[in-house]
């Protein structure tokens, strides 16, 4: 057999070494918690479920659905970004269901990068920009961030490299819970113009903030429709995780293009998980306000565990993570083993999320209260 390049030549998955550890830690018995990935713990709305339950026993969801997604739920998606954003947006063409946003950030590079063209990715980010535009053929370039910008990418240091098509954003962001402010948004899409780049904005985290921060769409910003498209899903908003549901929208030309190898690989979202998407979007949203306030408590249990631990952490206005500075003279690898073998507390080290990664580790959120406090506790008894 003889695997094609594109797979061979995948960097070799980073938290391999650490699950092998973690299944070692276990089977000897240790009581291990992971706050390794970024889960939700908290149901899915029950009104949810019910909407798919009742569709599931309607026969009519059970056959192929449309490769462009029920017009009911491009019209949903496009009246909550009326009501959340004040955008809006035509259900026709600048609407597309996905099988969660990550299958559609996948399939957008392969609509834009061709072997060759570069994409501009956040270092430390989530890793499936750079792995997506490595599978299309195309280099991954980084931008550099770090706490000294915020965790943002200065847009007068970047060298718009040639043959860069994709820029890809992500605030809230996953792993440094770094936010974004309108004022970021518009000198982004200003640099997306200036360099003829589609500018991605992956906004999985929009509604998990934290201390009254609302997070912007990057489509308020002016002219964005031109050059922008963006990403949501329904997993981290709704507890929806595995059910694969989520959805582009912006620049109806790119839309297209995406639409366009879609209906080449893929058959669309079955109608019932559609269904009840529609009713998530268009139910009582009274269940968001909730999350937030239990991941505001973890987020605090978290940073003042971590402040006793003499490892001083801002407070993060979004997300479901905590992005921690190691203790001097520890890698973000060798913490997080640390952590591991003497606490049995897992962690994911920073560097997992590209080179500039290192010097942190990432906390999930997404753990039972108890249990999270459980953990810190272990921690704070080891460094305090
Ligand atoms: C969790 C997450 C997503 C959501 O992916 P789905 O495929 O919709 O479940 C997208 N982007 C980032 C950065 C994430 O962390």
């Amino acid at each position: 057999m003889r695997l094609a390049r594109r797979v061979r030549n995948l960097p070799p998955y980073l938290f391999a070494e650490l699950d092998r550890k973690v299944a070692a830690k276990r089977s000897s018995g240790a009581d291990v918690i992971s706050l390794g990935v970024g889960d939700p713990d908290l149901p899915t709305p029950p009104h949810v479920v019910q909407a798919l339950q009742e569709a599931a026993t309607d026969p009519s969801t059970h056959r192929y659905p449309s490769y462009f997604g029920m017009p009911e739920l491009r019209r949903a998606v496009a009246g909550w970004y009326e009501r959340r954003f004040g955008v809006s947006l035509d259900p026709d063409t600048e609407v597309q269901p996905l099988i969660g946003s990550k299958e559609g950030l996948v399939h957008l590079t392969w609509a834009f990068v061709d072997p060759g063209d570069r994409a501009l990715v956040p270092d430390p980010g989530y890793p499936v920009y750079a792995i997506g535009t490595a599978l299309a053929g195309g280099e991954p370039v980084s931008m550099p961030l770090s706490a000294a910008n915020g965790f943002r990418p200065d847009f007068d240091a970047i060298p718009a490299p040639d043959r860069a098509k994709l820029l890809w954003l992500n605030y809230p962001s996953n792993p440094t819970a770094a936010v974004a402010d309108p004022a970021f948004f518009e000198r982004a899409v200003g640099f997306a113009r200036a360099h003829d780049l589609l500018l991605c904005h992956d906004a999985a985290y929009s509604e998990i903030t934290f201390d009254g921060f609302v997070a912007p769409s990057v489509l308020q910003a002016a002219g964005a429709r031109d050059v922008a498209v963006e990403f949501g899903s329904l997993s981290k908003t709704y507890n929806m995780t595995g059910w694969r549901i989520g959805y582009a929208v912006g620049n109806a030309e790119a839309i297209r293009a995406l639409a366009t190898v879609k209906t080449n690989l893929d058959s669309g979202v079955f109608d019932a998980v559609q269904r009840a998407a529609i009713a998530a979007l268009t139910g009582p949203q009274d269940h968001a306000e909730q999350m937030r306030a239990v991941y505001q408590k973890r987020r605090d249990v978290v940073v003042a565990a971590l402040a006793d631990a003499g490892l001083d952490v801002e407070p993060p206005l979004g997300s479901i993570y905590v992005w921690a500075p190691v203790p001097s003279g520890r890698t973000s690898e060798g913490f997080a083993a640390e952590l591991l073998d003497e606490a049995a507390v897992v962690v994911a080290p920073g560097t997992g999320y590209g080179p500039n990664g290192e010097g942190y580790v990432r906390i999930s959120l997404t753990v039972a209260d108890d249990r999270l406090e459980q953990a810190m506790d272990r921690i704070r008894s080891r460094y305090a």
